[in-house]
């Protein structure tokens, strides 16, 4: 067994951040995105078909077989579709858990970031993510619009991850949200996954359903019936939604699920 250290001096540290490796044994997602954790992850490898893996140091790019297959679909998808490269963000921890920095959610194997600015090469993904800190945003100063950086590119890489199978649901901000609402033409049930929401204006969030058999994970509430364009997408541009967050304070962490424990100690 692992003794895990701990620095007084990082509240946030978690655990899970020390842990270098997967668990043996076959996939299994345990809790929610939130709560939870995952065995027997993948590795996502540095680069495949239209896409490329960044910031590999903060080792998160780990992820259940389902979510590494949905990677590498939307790779081939990419390919297809133009010469650059996709830049795929973190995905989750050797055995997910929370992380000491920058997400909440990413716990169980099931999430993933993909940047909307596409790269030339692998090494100008590099560049662009390794050394700097975020690349362009696609929402414009103010947040009522896209920027212009915006274009064709980005528009089918959401709607492509949105009509994937295994997606549950993806995360954008509300003008890129609104943006879609008024390009889409034809079929426009996919616009329903894409959820609004703060941030998430240089990447978006695509959050995998539970895979079929894994009893011991959690599902979110189903996202709502409908496309998402009128008056749940208005909210998002009141003085409401934009009014600076309350929370603060210290938030309490969930008690992890058993299983999760086990895991973390099992080295
Ligand atoms: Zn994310």
């Amino acid at each position: 067994m692992l003794v895990l250290l701990f620095s007084a001096g990082m509240a946030s540290a978690s655990p899970w951040g020390e842990v270098k490796r997967p668990s043996s044994g076959p996939p299994r997602v345990i809790g929610g995105v939130s709560n939870g954790c995952i065995a027997g992850a993948l590795a996502l490898p540095e680069s495949g078909p239209g896409y490329v893996s960044i910031r590999r140091y903060r080792n998160r790019y780990y992820g259940h077989p389902k979510l590494l297959r949905f990677i590498a679909d939307m790779g081939l998808a990419q390919k297809r579709h133009g010469d650059r490269l996709m830049m795929i963000g973190d995905l989750s921890q050797p055995r997910g858990g929370l992380m000491s920095s920058s997400h909440r959610s990413h716990q169980n194997g099931l999430d993933v970031d993909i940047w909307l600015t596409l790269a030339d090469s692998p090494a100008m993904a590099r560049r662009l993510m390794d050394d700097r800190s975020d690349p362009d945003s696609m929402v414009a100063p103010g947040g009522d619009d896209i920027s212009r950086y915006w274009g064709e590119d980005q528009r089918f890489l959401i709607e492509t991850a949105a009509r994937h199978p295994s997606v549950d649901r993806i995360f954008a901000n509300p003008a890129i949200k609104q943006a879609l609402c008024r390009s889409a033409r034809g079929d426009r049930s996919w616009l329903r996954k894409v959820r609004p929401w703060w941030g998430h204006d240089a990447h978006i969030h695509v959050r995998l359903s539970c895979p079929p058999g894994s009893g011991q994970c959690a599902s979110q509430s189903p996202v709502p019936v409908g496309e998402g364009c009128g008056k749940e997408l208005a909210w998002w541009f009141s003085p409401e939604a934009r009014k600076p967050s309350k929370k603060g304070g210290r938030r309490v962490e969930p008690t992890p699920p058993a299983a999760c424990s086990a895991l973390l100690r099992d080295m």
